[in-house]
């Protein structure tokens, strides 16, 4: 059900999810298939944006997801839908060479494969995973899509939780989700503060056309300003995902078209051939940011809301999407065993088996950053001699693909493929 005119007896939900993005619908779909799916159930979500869900603002970006954000995605029958449209990552190539370097040397190349001969990453248009997640939230009975509607804030009673909304209304939940991106409203509204900065840098994306095949091969060109990282797509096509010093990503984004893919040649390099800008351009002012807690009484938070990091390693969604699986389990186990939807035990659990991991994963996907935005010599070297030893040690090369897959640790069972 998609709509504003919500009657009065609907008003309350099991699940109440503010932020239809990519986290909080797979959360919606997730809940819907675990706990409404049997003839007799009766478990409600309500799914609410303020922006309209049926006109989104278009996303340039294409996501790499991870072997495990795959499994996900199948588990909650939303992966066939982009499965034509997704590519395969079949190797990944890392240098660091300066831009007017005549060749440009490889310092580190990897088989993108896991030891379970799967396909660690697959890259995939935000856009077309957004519609798909869309569609299927819409054809779950049990899943109301309120939009556009702003959350304000919460408050907690003897009966449960109500959910605020910006026009007056407010819905009754025994659980309130917020999955309202790195912004969070709920987020602030419950006293959850966060630790984290600005990085100096703008991520810019656009997808080009090029002349010869990739191969599925992604490269990451580390340059003193940001990561400039090439993401295979079908086709002879590749979606540009490139941190840039904050002053000078303006003054290229300002560009007309033929100075911009100029300034995209420059980086692109030769090997694939001529390239011509396929997409529009567009811009993130990028940061790094962690919930001090994920959960609170009858509340937690999923996705961008908890934790966000720099899009160097393609990680953000994937941290997202394991919070979902985790959630949702708790979630499940907890309603089974007769439990109310907010059971605060089952939200600690969530807590502890997120909060760690996303921390690491937050501080590493940081510590890269800075290791590798730097022009130093000394930086430079230290970077080089450890790039070339893990070229050499396929041990380590394994371990780089398996903690890229998101298989390892105490994996959640969406992210195993099995249902909740
Ligand atoms: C340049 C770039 C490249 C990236 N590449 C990758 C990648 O390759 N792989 C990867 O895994 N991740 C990547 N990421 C990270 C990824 O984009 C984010 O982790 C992901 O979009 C977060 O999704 P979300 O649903 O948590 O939040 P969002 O997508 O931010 O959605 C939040 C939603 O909440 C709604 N909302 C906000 N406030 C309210 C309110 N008060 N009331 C109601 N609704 C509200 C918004 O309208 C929005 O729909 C990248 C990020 C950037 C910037």
């Amino acid at each position: 059900m998609i709509g504003q005119d919500m009657p009065q007896e609907a008003a309350r939900f099991d699940v109440a999810i503010s932020g239809a993005s990519y986290a909080g619908l797979a959360l919606a779909c997730a809940l819907a298939d675990a706990l409404a799916s049997d003839p007799g159930e009766d478990f409600r979500i309500a799914v609410i944006d303020r922006a309209a869900v049926t006109s989104p603002a278009p996303d340039a970006r294409a996501f790499a997801l991870s072997a495990a954000s795959r499994h996900l995605l199948s588990a909650i029958g939303v992966w066939d839908a982009v499965a034509a449209e997704a590519q395969p990552v079949t190797a990944i190539d890392i240098t660091d060479s300066a831009l007017d370097a005549g060749v440009r040397p490889v310092l580190l190349s990897y088989d993108n494969t896991t030891s379970a001969g799967e396909t660690a990453t697959h890259i995939v248009p935000a856009a077309l995973l957004g519609a798909a997640l869309r569609a299927r939230a819409a054809s779950h009975a049990s899943i109301t899509l309120l939009a556009p509607a702003t959350a304000t804030g919460f408050a907690i009673d003897e009966a449960g939780a109500r959910l605020q909304l910006a026009d007056g209304r407010e819905l009754r939940a025994g659980l309130i989700v917020a999955a309202d991106g790195r912004k969070s409203a709920l987020r602030e509204a419950a006293g959850i503060k966060l630790i984290g900065w600005d990085y100096p840098q703008t991520g810019i994306v656009t997808t080009v056309r090029h002349g010869r095949e990739h191969g599925g091969r992604a490269v990451q060109h580390f340059l003193p300003a940001g990561p400039f990282a090439i993401l295979p797509l079908t086709g002879n096509r590749a979606c540009i995902t490139w941190s840039e010093d904050a002053g000078e990503a303006a003054r290229i984004l300002a560009l007309d078209d033929a100075a911009f893919l100029a300034e995209v040649e420059k980086r692109f390099g030769g090997r694939l051939g001529a390239v011509t800008l396929e997409g529009p351009r567009q811009s993130w002012p990028l940061a790094m940011h962690l919930a001090r807690r994920y959960v609170g009484e009858r509340f937690a938070l999923v996705g961008d809301a908890a934790h966000g990091v720099h899009p160097i390693a393609g990680q953000g969604l994937n941290l997202g999407l394991r919070d979902v699986a985790a959630l949702s389990e708790v979630i499940a186990d907890s309603v089974r065993l007769g439990f109310d939807a907010g059971d605060a035990q089952a939200l600690s659990r969530y807590e502890r088996w997120r909060r760690f991991d996303s921390a690491v994963s937050t501080a590493a996907f940081d510590g890269i950053n800075r290791l590798f935005a730097s022009d130093q010599p000394l930086l430079r070297s230290v970077r080089e001699v450890g790039l070339g030893l893990v070229d050499r040690a396929p041990a380590l090369k394994r371990f780089f693909v398996e903690e890229a897959a998101g298989l390892t640790g105490d994996v959640p069972r969406l992210l195993r493929g099995e249902r909740v």
